[in-house]
């Protein structure tokens, strides 16, 4: 959402200052969305992406009933939400951002969900770190659907071996398949293409859709959508 169409429809798409107003917002566009493509609102997540902003503004969302939320560095996770947790034991945290093998550990301690598992190496460490300390993760696999030489993911082609990789020799919990599309496109043909490739693969999870394009996202069958500036506004 860095950008409206024209100064007509500026007000109704721009974040207001209000967090739990925006949210309302976006669940009623989810809505709209799921219902338009003959889907149940309730099949597709909203992760509330609150990397950047501090836990203060936080806070009102989960007052606002909003339990799932996203963010992509390890660090700055670890600095805000231990202690939202503790007010909040059904929070979850999703892991947006690419993960170093060094952090893999912390990561699987803090985050309920990894959803930038883009190669080999990263579900192995995951998996053997997730056992060390007690824990699950549902992991997704981050495809470079636009095949762009300077994203993360892995390549289309080599999708279906990373899953089944990563679920029958690393015993990981594969929800489905993660994308970014390239920035400057129309994402839909993306999101169609991230669709296909996940019946190809088997697992049924779409992670796809931000705050610009979610509504498109959902029509091509996300079932997570991950949304930040429209529910925190503009980051600095
Ligand atoms: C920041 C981020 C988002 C949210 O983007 P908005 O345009 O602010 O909604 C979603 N997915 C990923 C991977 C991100 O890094």
């Amino acid at each position: 959402m860095t950008t409206v169409d024209g100064p007509d429809d500026a007000d109704s798409t721009l974040p207001t200052a209000d967090v739990a107003v925006n949210l309302a917002r976006i669940q009623a566009e989810i809505a709209a969305a799921a219902d338009a493509a003959g889907r149940r609102a309730s099949d597709v997540t909203l992760v509330a992406v609150s990397k950047t902003h501090a836990a203060d503004r936080i806070r009102p969302a989960l007052a606002a009933g909003q339990r799932v939320f996203g963010e992509n560095r390890v660090q700055e996770a670890e600095e805000k939400y231990p202690l939202l947790r503790d007010a909040f034991p059904d929070l979850r945290l999703h892991l947006i951002g690419p993960l170093q093998r060094n952090k893999v550990r912390r990561a699987v301690r803090l985050f309920d969900v990894i959803e930038t598992v883009d190669r080999p190496e990263l579900a192995r460490a995951i998996a053997q770190a997730a056992s060390e300390e007690g824990t699950a993760p549902d992991v997704f696999i981050q495809v470079n659907i636009g095949e762009e030489s300077q994203k993360a993911g892995v390549a289309p082609v080599d999708a279906a071996a990373l899953v089944h990789e990563t679920v029958d020799v690393y015993g990981l919990h594969v929800r489905g398949l993660m994308c970014i599309p390239p920035f400057d496109r129309d994402p839909a043909p993306y999101f169609a293409a991230l669709a296909a490739l996940a019946r190809q693969c088997g697992v049924d999870g779409l992670s796809m859709g931000m705050s610009a394009d979610f509504a498109i996202a959902i029509r091509h069958g996300a079932t997570v959508v991950r949304v930040g500036t429209a529910i925190f506004g503009g980051r600095a």
